[in-house]
């Protein structure tokens, strides 16, 4: 099914162009990390064409990425969609009749992944973590409170 990611230059001639339509092994997608993996296949379609001296790939792809909660841990399901997926290649840098495009829609499908993720709904986790943040704010505001009694001190003055 990756034969999907390839274009057979031969078979497309000046002003036709071929569609492609798909579930892809996410294997070209090269993550089975702990912090990102995806198991669920591609989902792909589009099409190829030669436009000038240019081979034209448009597409519109869409997967789901595994991360981790960024508070729990927990690993969840992230829906990713690529929706104008569009490259291009000049003919004379293409070496063989054919032209694999997986490195490209690769890097595309990860420019679209979030920075960090959280639980749907709001992790249940969250509460614990917000006790903790609360606590180191309010030492922050105890190292503050010099400034606050010296603006008194200047109101006084006036
Ligand atoms: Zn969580």
């Amino acid at each position: 099914m990756q034969d999907l990611l390839t274009i057979y230059l031969d078979r497309l001639h000046q002003g036709e162009s071929e569609t492609f339509q798909g579930p892809l092994d996410p294997s070209f997608l090269e993550c089975k990390e702990t912090e990102l993996c995806f198991d669920a296949p591609v989902e792909i379609e589009g099409k190829a064409y030669i436009a000038n001296d240019h081979l034209v790939i448009s597409a519109h792809a869409k997967t789901t990425a595994k991360m981790p909660c960024i508070i729990c841990n927990e690993m969840i399901f992230v829906p990713i969609e690529v929706t104008h997926f569009y490259h291009t290649k000049a003919l004379e840098d293409c070496s063989s009749s054919t032209y694999h495009f997986a490195p490209a829609l690769r890097d595309q499908i990860l420019l679209e992944l979030p920075r960090y993720v959280e639980c749907e709904g709001g992790c249940k986790e969250r509460d614990s973590v917000k006790r903790f943040i609360k606590n180191s704010s309010s030492e922050k505001e105890d190292t503050h409170f010099p400034f606050s009694g010296l603006e008194q001190l200047e109101n006084l003055g006036d």
